[in-house]
């Protein structure tokens, strides 16, 4: 496929990057958009439904991350004692739902079966197993709230479904999204070394600006945006995630964590 605009803001002015080879999908050709400085990667021949099954057998039960913890203290604030309609896409083995209230009523989207067998086990959710881009949430909707945790970035097409999103909640309705941000000082830093080039399954690569874009497209009114290094411990270090997950829990609640110098992006808009 070769795209002549970019796929966030249609702008035609793009250039070319050319990050190392990264597996066995070979090198890479990037899409940087010079308006809203996206990336994206839609070249890619890669069966993403096989990939997702091969890389995400997160077999393990969910457990407790201070970061959701984190995230789930501040919805039940927003929403007092509100019963909550969500929607996690992409919910993984449950790693978010698992920590939110009992009695919200809770819904996840998440193709790769053995986490969603996981999560249904483990959390009183509804796990929807069609792709976000074939199924319609609205059977169940509207949402109060919708929430999507480093998913964007695989989407073929993340536009359309971020506007679906957005149709499906109810007024005042909050959308909560976590990507990785080309545009923040680590990525910066990195340059073609930015370990989120690097997977085949991640097509896009947002800025805070191209992401933005899509929302405000959307009307939906930024409430919350932070950065920081991520909740996803995926080392096999033991140590190394205790110390990741220390940082983090000092990190995220200094004042730093309002500027983009870590590239894990988290944005939160409501619908006007
Ligand atoms: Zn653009």
């Amino acid at each position: 496929m070769s795209l002549k605009l970019c796929p966030i803001c249609n702008s035609k002015e793009y250039n070319t990057i050319y990050p190392p080879l990264s597996d066995v999908y070979g090198n890479r050709e990037i899409f940087i958009c010079q308006n809203c400085f996206h990336g994206w990667d839609l070249n890619l021949h890669v069966d993403l439904n096989k990939y997702y099954n091969e890389n995400y057998k997160m077999v393990s039960p969910p457990k407790f991350s201070i970061a959701f913890q984190r995230i789930t203290h501040y919805l039940e604030r927003h929403y007092k004692n509100k019963k909550v309609k969500l929607i996690d896409i992409g919910s993984n083995n449950g790693r978010f739902l698992w920590h939110l209230p009992s009695d919200w009523v809770l819904y996840g989207i998440e193709t790769a079966l053995q986490p969603a067998e996981i999560s249904e086990k483990y959390t009183n959710a509804k796990i929807l197993k069609t792709p976000i881009e074939n199924v319609s949430i609205d059977k169940y909707g509207p949402y109060d709230l919708i929430t999507s945790w480093a998913v964007i970035e695989h989407l073929i097409d993340p536009v359309s479904v971020i506007n679906g999103l957005c149709n499906s909640l109810k007024s005042g309705g909050m959308l909560c999204l976590m990507t990785g941000d080309r545009t923040s000082l680590l990525a910066k830093a990195s340059g073609l070394k930015w370990i989120m080039y690097r997977p085949a399954g991640h097509l896009h690569f947002f800025s805070e600006k191209s992401l933005e874009y899509i929302l405000t497209l959307n009307k939906m009114k930024i409430i919350k945006k932070y950065w920081n290094t991520g909740n996803v411990a995926n080392y096999n270090s033991k140590l190394f995630n205790l110390a990741k997950q220390l940082f983090n829990v000092i990190y995220d609640s200094t004042p730093l964590t309002k500027m983009n110098k870590f590239d894990h992006m988290y944005i939160f808009s409501a619908k006007q």
